[in-house]
């Protein structure tokens, strides 16, 4: 982490960091926020210029997948240069502060900055038994999170555990656990669910705040559209092999070898949500389905329940036919609605014929009557 009087600049040059990577991580960020390359430039003057924003991480019940995505990348970083733009004030793995001490500074960063800090949530929230699952400093987390989400001038849920609960909030689960947003309902808040999270995909928050002074556009679940707005099976490289019929039908076959779709080994790319195929991991050096390994759909909610088991395909459409597959209840209702079509069709021409001999036999006497009196004796 940089001193707080050093400019983003002069921190980058002290980590050898050149103008043309900086440059590169711009347009980087332009297109992560799904916006046009012209914005490059204003990306580049938003986050040299703009002060550093504080940032307090609090950490509850998860397995710390979030630091470890933030801090395991290779150099020049995603990662380090988002550790730039913000000024950590409080993150028990990073601080070198600990216990009382570290409370301390926490409390301190609060009252320093009400309201104009980002308050950033990594694991679940636990409130069985008063939260007696995870206590931070002898306190409830479910409690430390109240306080310090409810000052923040915006709250960042990042991984699934933060968003709604995740794993420790999956069947048989016994902690209570649940997502920031159920704990803190008046928050501002932005959702950025993914078992870890991608950091390229809360980089581009942090730079959306610097360059707009606005979180992100995002859904109803308050998932950043940029990032979650698309169906992952729509942007996944294995996808004509899908719709080609060449999928890979045990782990290693030829089909998997081949780098055929995953669909019949259980991959979730056609019911959820996310940037995975475009951003990747590990500063894009690759992501699960590129690795041979199907999608687990992590991102959607309650994923542990809704998308499980990670090898199955999604049971059917039906509950009293889970043998149909969504793709031949399709074909079906397709079908179904040509043959409506097509009865429809059938049943108005034989109305149509039919009041067209009804017109006929009422017309019918009335010109033999005319005919009569015309030519009649
Ligand atoms: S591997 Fe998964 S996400 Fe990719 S095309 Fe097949 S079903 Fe869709």
């Amino acid at each position: 982490m940089r001193p707080r009087d050093e400019s983003l600049h002069e921190s980058m040059v002290r980590r050898g960091m050149s103008r043309r990577a900086f440059l590169q991580f711009t347009a980087a960020m332009a297109a992560a926020l799904a916006l046009p390359m012209s914005y490059a430039p204003r990306i580049a003057t938003a986050i040299t210029t703009s002060p550093r924003i504080p940032v307090i991480w609090l950490r509850g019940q998860g397995c710390g997948g979030e630091t470890r995505a933030l801090l395991q990348a290779p150099n020049p970083t995603t990662a380090e240069l988002l550790l730039e733009l913000v000024s950590v004030e409080y993150h028990e793995a990073l601080m070198a502060r600990s216990g009382a001490s570290a409370e301390e500074a926490r409390r301190h960063a609060q009252e320093i900055a009400p309201g104009s800090y980002i308050a950033i949530v990594e694991g679940a929230v636990p409130t069985g038994d008063n939260g007696v699952y995870c206590t931070v400093g002898g306190r409830a987390f479910s409690e430390v999170v109240r306080e310090v989400c409810g000052g923040a001038l915006a709250t960042i849920a990042v991984g699934s555990c933060a968003v709604d609960g995740g794993a420790p909030a999956a069947a048989g689960g016994t902690t209570g656990s649940d997502g920031v947003g159920a704990i803190v309902s008046d928050a501002t808040l932005v959702n950025l669910p993914g078992c870890p999270v991608n950091v390229v995909n809360l980089t581009a928050t942090i730079v959306h705040y610097l360059t707009f002074k606005a979180a992100p556009a995002t859904d109803a679940r308050h998932r950043p559209l940029f990032a979650y707005g698309n169906l992952l099976h729509n942007q996944c490289e294995r996808r004509a092999h899908f719709e080609f019929g060449e999928f890979a039908m045990t782990w290693g076959d030829e089909g998997a070898q081949r780098g055929w779709c995953l669909y019949k080994l259980g991959c979730k790319g056609p019911e959820n949500f996310s940037n995975c195929p475009t951003e990747r991991y590990a500063e894009g050096a690759s992501w699960p389905v590129a690795a041979g390994h199907g999608c687990i759909g992590c991102t959607s909610p309650a994923s542990w329940d809704a998308m499980g088991p990670a090898y199955d395909r999604l049971p059917g459409p039906l509950p009293f036919a889970p043998q149909v597959t969504a793709d031949q209840l399709g074909l079906a209702l397709v079908g179904g609605v040509a043959a409506a079509t097509v009865l429809h069709g059938g049943a108005s021409a034989i109305r149509l014929r039919r009041w067209a001999a009804e017109e006929r036999r009422a017309s019918a006497p009335a010109a033999a009557d005319s005919e009569a009196e015309e030519g009649g004796p």
